[in-house]
């Protein structure tokens, strides 16, 4: 259930209210939008008749029943309004939301040596990336690949994050290894494999990094929610969601199937950021521009691409990595389609 304030509401009037309402034993949590404050309810809830509620102050404008399994990260809870994930980094805050520019995140898919981690952030930089990628511990299908150098990459990637100033994303496997990936990352990743752990989903939720939490090659958007709505539920609210591509019947020309219908629908149903990665999404170099502009278009708020600097030698998904080089055509022609969609940072050009 939510409580929707009307706006101008006096403080003391928000705090008595859930003050009174925790004492019926719900959770009382309250969200500051731009023009009103909501307070919203999780727990046993049925019980209650929203009109007994809404007798408690005619500062009250309405009492709604939330409808969904998923209660945090619905679209009502926050009464409509987009949440907004700021992440500080070295270079400036950097907002993940539908009311900001197109947040890129670029690197390769494992951590591999200091050079080309560093190498890869300067040229992903240099086109316009916000935040460096690259995995540390790697969850690998056999377990004879290649599994990343773990801690000895974290390091690489403060490395790479103090001679660029960007941001880091990194996988979390597990939740031993927590303290250590949050040290060194600016967001924490949840990969597809570990979207329904639900012992790393309350863990995350625990800490303060935000999280990046992609989709499961198998999840319905329901579980997906649901898995987030742990994170929330451990108190972090600062959740992006990644369409990583799903697993469908035809796997012979592409490794997923992106989903980016995904983008409409969560848009209606969650307040949290949205992020696509054309790059698992489908498993090929040559398809991850047009896929990587078509969710731009569809409105997404992030975009994940995977850039090698020698993807024929990658050590772990060579074949669906971009060159630097590549990287930067697809850079330009996303800020054509971003402009157009006006989702596009502003380039201030100095006025003569
Ligand atoms: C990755 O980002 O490198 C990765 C392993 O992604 P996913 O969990 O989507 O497969
Ligand atoms: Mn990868």
């Amino acid at each position: 259930m939510i409580v929707v304030m009307r706006s101008g509401a006096p403080e003391i009037e928000i705090s008595r209210i859930t003050q009174e309402l925790s004492t019926w034993g719900l959770h009382a949590e309250r969200i500051v939008g731009k023009h009103k404050v909501v307070i919203g309810l999780v727990g046993d809830t049925a019980h209650y008749d929203p009109l007994q509620i809404q007798e408690f102050s005619p500062w009250i404008e309405q009492v709604l029943r939330v409808e969904k399994p998923f209660k945090r990260v619905s679209r009502e809870y926050r009464h409509g309004e987009a949440s907004d994930v700021a992440v500080p980094t070295p270079n400036g805050v950097v907002h993940f939301s539908e009311h900001h520019p197109v947040v890129l995140v670029a690197g390769p898919c494992s951590v591999e040596n200091e050079a080309m981690i560093v190498e890869t952030a300067k040229r992903v930089k240099a086109a316009g990336a916000h935040f460096l990628r690259g995995g540390a511990y790697k969850p690998r299908t056999s377990p004879y690949a290649f599994q990343g150098h773990g801690e000895s990459a974290l390091e690489l990637l403060a490395a790479a994050r103090q001679a660029t100033g960007l941001g880091i994303i990194t996988e979390v496997m597990d939740t031993a290894d927590l303290d250590k990936v949050a040290a060194v990352a600016d967001v924490v990743q949840v990969g597809a494999r570990n979207m329904q752990n639900f012992s790393l989903l309350k863990r995350v939720g625990l800490q303060s990094k935000p999280v990046l939490l992609k989709r499961g090659m198998s999840a319905t958007i329901e579980d997906w929610l649901m898995a987030a709505e742990y994170i929330l539920a451990g108190g972090n609210p600062n959740v992006i969601l990644c369409e990583r591509g799903i697993r469908t019947f035809d796997r012979q020309y592409a490794r997923n199937t992106l989903d980016l219908a995904a983008i409409p629908v969560l848009r209606s149903l969650t307040h949290l950021p949205i992020m696509v990665d054309p790059s698992h999404g489908t498993g090929r170099a040559e398809y991850v521009p047009a896929m990587a502009t078509a969710a731009i278009a569809a409105g997404a708020d992030s975009l994940m691409i995977e850039v090698h600097p020698n993807p024929a030698k990658a050590m772990s998904d060579g074949p669906q990595s971009l060159t630097p080089e590549q990287f930067d055509d697809l850079a330009q022609t996303m800020a054509v389609v971003g402009k157009a969609v006006g989702r596009w940072p502003q380039v201030t050009t100095a006025v003569a």
